[in-house]
């Protein structure tokens, strides 16, 4: 019978043990000195210490400053006042590795009563893999974030290139029709808000189909395109827009620039054309390719539009190629 209970006691020993050794959780027993009495396989993986380095030790090896020293007190103030802070509850605190190393975990602590002495069991969760999965995913949410900026910094790239496209004319690599419309409508307003004066230049090269019937299209085009050149070189302020009109034809906004500024401006773009000397065999008004000019300027008043100013530009171009071509004619849209 007594042989019975004994191997009954080791039964339930072996079986404690077995479950002691197989939980995922480190339980570590103290008593109520704080002395660690009981120390489970998951600890020792936990903590580094085998269960013979900490039995015997104070709880406080397991803990980094300030818990460490406040440990014994906070005990101390459990025993006398009843006064409880973490008995029974779940909570996120630092622990200490043998190596020194600081890391996350969850403790829950109970409290029995063995004999009269308080036995307190502390069930321990090491976070270390919630941290890092957490991390994982604040790094991932990085990643993402990353990609996505640098898609739409992308995005804005092809836009901004896509809209230089649609307002550069691809051929003379100068401000196309779109361009010109959308500037001259701001500009004018602008001016008008400035109460100042705005002038346009609009231009067509002389006997071009001419050109064309004798030099081929493709020399009209290099033609086209080194004319633009010379506008290109000709208005160099940053307000300045030259820009091909259509066909054979361009067009110079000048904001804040008067009648008399624009017509001077307009010749030295004439004569820089004269000064190339492009060869044209087919002209009747001169042995080179000259351009006719007509300059319109205003200084706006309400309501007054850019169709408005083109209307008169192109009246005076008009009159110079009536009286010639290979002239500057202007008309001031407020006399
Ligand atoms: P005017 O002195 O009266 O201006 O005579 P013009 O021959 O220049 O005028 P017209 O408007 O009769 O002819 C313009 C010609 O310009 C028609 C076309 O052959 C040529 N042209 C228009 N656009 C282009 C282009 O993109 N490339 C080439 N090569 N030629 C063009
Ligand atoms: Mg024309
Ligand atoms: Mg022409």
């Amino acid at each position: 019978m007594d042989k019975d209970i004994q191997s009954h006691d080791i039964d339930a020993r072996a079986r404690l043990n077995a479950v002691l050794n197989t939980s995922i959780y480190a339980i570590v027993c103290i008593n109520s000195r704080g002395i660690i009495d009981l120390f489970n396989l998951a600890a020792e993986k936990m903590f580094g210490y085998s269960a013979d380095e900490v039995i015997g030790k104070n709880i406080n090896v397991l803990m980094p400053e300030p818990y460490a020293t406040e440990h014994d007190q906070y005990i101390a103030r459990y025993e006398t006042t009843g006064e409880k802070k973490i008995i029974g509850t779940m909570r996120e605190i630092i622990a200490k590795h043998k190596s020194g190393e600081v890391f996350p975990i969850e403790l829950e602590v109970n409290e029995t009563k063995i004999n009269g002495q308080s036995m307190y069991t502390g069930f321990i969760r090491d976070l270390r893999r919630k941290a890092r999965s957490e991390l994982q995913a604040e790094q991932f949410q990085n990643y993402l974030k990353q990609i996505v900026e640098a898609r739409t910094r992308d995005l804005t790239e092809a836009n901004k290139k896509l809209e230089e496209l649609v307002r550069i004319d691809g051929l003379t690599n100068i401000a196309n029709r779109r361009c010109f419309d959308e500037v001259l409508e701001n500009e004018i307003r602008r001016t008008y808000r400035n109460n100042s004066a705005i002038s346009l230049i609009m231009c067509d090269i002389d006997h071009f189909k001419q050109y064309n019937d004798h030099y081929g299209h493709v020399g009209g085009d290099q033609c086209l395109q080194k004319v633009a050149a010379c506008f290109k070189e000709t208005f160099k302020r940053s307000t300045d827009l030259p820009a091909r009109y259509g066909g054979e034809e361009f067009a110079v906004i000048l904001p804040e620039t008067p009648l008399e500024g624009a017509r001077v401006v307009a010749g030295k773009l004439g004569q820089r054309l004269d000064d190339l000397q492009l060869p044209h065999a087919n002209s009747n008004t001169a042995d080179h390719v000259t351009l006719s000019i007509g300059i319109a300027a205003a200084i706006p008043t309400q309501g007054f539009t850019g169709r408005e100013l083109i209307k008169m530009a192109d009246k005076a171009l008009y009159e110079a190629k009536a009286k010639g071509r290979n002239r500057i004619e202007v008309i001031n849209c407020n006399s």
